[in-house]
């Protein structure tokens, strides 16, 4: 194979292009694939993320489990022949509520997960049950599905460092978090092992004859590159429309922008061996009644409004870090993507006064906030916030993208999607839930105008 020539181009070496060439070049055997990026790999978005997974989703109907939990046997299986190089833990998501409507809602939401497939539902509603936490490390011979747990005494004892009218927990088992820059190194070193070829530079056009993909140009420090190849995969992150339209596909996403916060918790507010923690209802800060009458007269005066739920966090880093990470996805307003991403300096306080409602040992950072270091990027995603995976429609032109919130877990599926879909290997049933050309269904169509829970947290 010359430098002239591919049998596969994959446009962007985020977390998306980098499973595509793992899938193709190690799992498939296919020679030939070429990994284009203006970028160091995984450096756009993909270093960005809470690096976090979870099989609880919701429906309408069971895809997006099926192929989450596929997603998690394999980074399982990397896990396990890596000697868990990316440090994979199963702490699960704890949702937490004070609210005795959403404690009920935590029941039904956790038999609906089982009926989707994400594992049984365990109810602990009295004293002494035989709920078993997670342990800080490791991810095997764990519990899947969901323990509801609705005792008071049960949620002080294991959980005393939450709000004290906590009334109900949600514990999804199947979920936790792992270093996502490893994972994909990992990767990448496993695939450019099996002759993938990394190539820096700027995919600006893709030539296609007959209505097939013939060529890639590439604008790179040494000028144009014309790379011959009968087959391009979009794995652009947010930057998937303008390379979509270099086919004359308009690919139906959008993006959002959102940041997560990292400080050093001295105090030691989050307990190290915490699960994901996430408040399920709608908070309003905590503020003095001076900071009140102030906002209310402010060009601030937002922060008086309720903020909507799921503010969420989780202890970072092993050994001695005190590092804790904190995420609240409150502002979900479409944008352009432009870098680098600017970032809203109120969001740092919105978030921990926000998740002090749920960890009330972080009000005490509250007179003389932490610095903190802001990082975020945009959730490029499609209006059901599923994403796509397979061929786009010109002939040997495919699509590994739209993976919003949730890219570094769901890399693995979709990229074993798409490999699928490239050397022809048996679908799974899931497969036509995250092609492009559901859209082209009407009943599919309908379904969106109801679609109700997108899944994003
Ligand atoms: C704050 C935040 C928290 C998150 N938390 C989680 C989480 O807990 N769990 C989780 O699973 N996911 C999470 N995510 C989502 C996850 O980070 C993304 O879904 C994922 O990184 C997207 O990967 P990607 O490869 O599609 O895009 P990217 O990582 O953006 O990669 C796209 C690549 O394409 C390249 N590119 C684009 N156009 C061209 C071109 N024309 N020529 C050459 N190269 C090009 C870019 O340079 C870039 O490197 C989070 C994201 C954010 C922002």
């Amino acid at each position: 194979m010359s430098d002239r020539t591919a049998e596969i181009v994959i446009c962007g070496a985020g977390i998306a292009g980098v499973a595509a060439a793992y899938h193709l070049a190690v799992r498939h055997g296919v020679t030939g694939v070429v990994l284009v990026d203006e970028r160091p790999p995984l450096s756009l978005t993909s270093d960005k993320s809470a690096e976090c997974y979870r099989n609880w989703w919701p429906g309408p109907g069971d895809a997006m489990v099926a192929a989450m939990n596929r997603s998690i046997d394999l980074l399982e299986e990397l896990a396990r022949e890596s000697g868990n190089v990316f440090r994979m833990n199963r702490r699960g998501y704890l949702f937490a509520t004070a609210d005795p409507e959403r404690a009920a809602q935590f029941v039904r939401a956790a038999r609906e997960a089982e009926a989707l497939g994400a594992g049984p539902m365990r109810l602990h509603d009295r004293p002494g049950g035989d709920y078993t936490p997670s342990p800080a490390e490791g991810f095997q011979a764990q519990p899947v599905g969901t323990d509801v747990i609705t005792d008071r005494s049960l949620i002080r004892r294991h959980f005393g460092w939450l709000a004290d009218d906590t009334l109900a927990l949600l514990h999804a088992r199947r979920c936790g978090w792992f270093s996502g820059q490893q994972l994909g190194m990992y990767l990448l070193e496993r695939a450019r092992d099996k002759g993938v070829r990394l190539l820096e530079g700027r995919v600006e056009r893709v030539e296609t004859a007959g209505g097939r993909v013939s060529a890639v140009q590439v604008r790179g420090s040494a000028g144009m590159r014309t790379l011959a190849t009968p087959r391009f995969v979009a794995a652009a992150g947010p930057l998937l429309r303008p390379v979509g339209r270099m086919l004359g596909v308009d690919v139906p996403v959008f993006s959002e922008r959102h940041a997560k916060i990292a400080f050093d918790d001295v105090l030691g507010a989050l307990p190290r061996d915490a699960p994901l923690t996430l408040w399920a209802d709608p908070v309003r800060l905590p503020w003095s009644d001076e900071e009140r009458a102030e906002l209310a007269g402010s060009e601030h005066r937002r922060l008086l409004d309720e903020f909507p739920a799921g503010v969420h966090g989780r202890p970072e880093g092993t050994g001695d870090s005190r590092s804790v990470l904190l995420i609240w996805t409150y502002d979900v307003e479409p944008t352009e993507p432009t870098f680098p991403v600017t970032m809203d300096p109120t969001y740092p306080e919105i978030v921990i006064r926000g998740m002090s409602r749920m960890v009330p040992a972080l009000r005490a950072y509250l007179s003389r906030l932490p610095r903190s270091f802001v990082d975020g990027g945009y959730y490029t995603k499609t209006r059901e916030n599923r994403f796509l995976s397979g061929p786009l429609p010109v002939g040997g032109a495919y699509v590994i993208g739209a993976l919003s919130g949730y890219g570094l877990m769901s890399s693995n599926t979709a990229a074993d999607l798409l490999a699928r879909h490239i050397t022809g290997a048996p679908l799974p049933p899931y497969a036509p839930a995250f092609q492009l050309d559901r859209y082209d269904d009407p009943a599919y169509q309908a379904l969106l105008e109801n679609w109700g829970d997108s899944g994003q947290l």
